[in-house]
């Protein structure tokens, strides 16, 4: 881990009220450096020799979670995926239903939506918040399917 994102890290974990343990830290860091939401799994795997066991990582990002630095994605595949929550862009993704590929979007037009919602939804006064992914076949994928038709 860099310095620069480690003293990031540190930053983001001090200002949500954490200590800035080593296991949070790293945790945090791997998030940092992925590309697309991750499992709990891929996170354990992706610690090396420094160890960290499965239900520690899941407490961290539970913890995490709940004060609004990850956010919890679900692609259907049995397991959640966690990612950073992007402040600037509202953004979501698209999973391929074959290999698991991910693609991001932006442009949900969440407003729109959570007014129409009330709109119809009588019994709620407010939306807090939202999560939406859509699922799809990847380029390479539905090319193979078109081959083995
Ligand atoms: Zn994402
Ligand atoms: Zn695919
Ligand atoms: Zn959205």
């Amino acid at each position: 881990m860099d310095n620069e994102r480690r003293e990031e890290a540190v930053t983001i974990l001090r200002k949500a009220g954490f200590r800035a343990t080593e296991p949070r830290l790293l945790v945090l860091s791997f998030l940092q450096n992925a590309k697309y939401p991750v499992s709990i799994q891929e996170i354990v795997a992706g610690m090396g020799n420094k160890s960290i066991h499965q239900v520690t990582v899941y407490r961290i990002l539970h913890a995490l979670k709940h004060a609004g630095i990850v956010t919890q994605v679900d692609f259907r595949h049995g397991r959640s995926y966690y990612e950073l929550r992007d402040e600037q862009h509202d953004h979501h993704h698209i999973v391929c239903v074959k290999c698991g590929r991910v693609e991001d979007f932006v442009g949900c037009d969440y407003e729109r939506l959570a007014a129409k919602a009330l709109k119809q939804a009588r019994g709620f006064a407010t939306i807090v918040s939202h999560s939406l992914e859509l699922f799809g076949m990847c380029n390479t994928c539905s090319k193979r399917k078109v081959r083995a038709a």
